[in-house]
């Protein structure tokens, strides 16, 4: 079974995905930090953000890989070509170049490629911009996860604030999620929409454990329609 969670960023997607992982004994994809392990790539490597042929490469030929802390059944860690980015792919640098690099086809064509190959392989909750409508469009669970700028923005710095990596600064956090959403949502290729048949929840105002087991109560009743 595949449960697509959408959304914007800082919605809650990433909490909301690994719980609901936990809880249902699934698998969990953050098709996020894959994007975000590209963005790194490039700017190490001095690769143009413009550069779609190069960008693309990196994206076919560069392993991303999940892992995991001792004793944490959900996977954390992130790697690119074997070398760790779990905390360097949160930056601010990389909330201002990740939609560039999202933006370029060649780069979501091979991204698409793994997370099919991926979710094919089990049962996985798996977020993203695209995944109900372009990656999985047959999932049996969808639901695109909003919340109000100001409240994701809060949500964001105290998430930096905790993990001590990325701005903490309200108003430059809130003026990069209002941007990124400007251009996951303009953006040609597979911008960020909810699929006509995903579930709305917005998480304004509403504890994390509701949308959490809102989530989960769908997945199993998904589960006996389908026996
Ligand atoms: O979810 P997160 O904020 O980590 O995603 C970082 C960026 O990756 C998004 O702003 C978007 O540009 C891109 N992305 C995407 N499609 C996905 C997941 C993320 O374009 N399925």
């Amino acid at each position: 079974m595949i449960i697509a969670i959408d959304g914007p960023s800082g919605a809650g997607k990433s909490t909301v995905a690994k719980a609901v992982a936990q809880k249902l004994g699934f698998n969990c994809l953050d098709t996020g930090a894959m994007y975000r392990s590209i963005a790194w790539y490039a700017l190490e490597n001095g690769v143009g953000l413009d550069d779609s042929a190069a960008l693309g490469r990196i994206a076919r030929e560069k392993q991303i890989a999940f892992g995991h802390v001792e004793g944490d059944p959900v996977p954390r860690r992130v790697f690119i070509d074997g070398v760790e980015v779990t905390d360097a792919i949160r930056t601010a640098r990389i909330d201002r170049s990740v939609s560039v690099v999202s933006a370029h086809p060649e780069v979501r064509a091979a991204l698409v490629d793994q997370q099919r190959r991926l979710g094919h392989a089990g049962d996985f909750v798996i977020e993203g911009r695209d995944i109900g409508t372009v990656v999985f469009p047959g999932a049996e669970v969808k639901v695109f996860l909003t919340a109000s700028n100001e409240e994701r923005a809060r949500r964001r710095v105290l998430q930096n604030e905790s993990r001590g990596i990325g701005s903490t600064d309200f108003d430059e956090v809130l003026a990069d999620i209002v941007r990124r959403d400007e251009l996951d949502s303009s953006r040609a290729t597979a911008p960020l929409a909810a699929a006509p048949d995903a579930v709305g929840l917005d998480s304004t105002g509403r504890s994390i454990e509701a949308v959490i087991d809102d989530i989960c109560a769908r997945a199993r009743a998904a589960r006996v329609v389908r026996g």
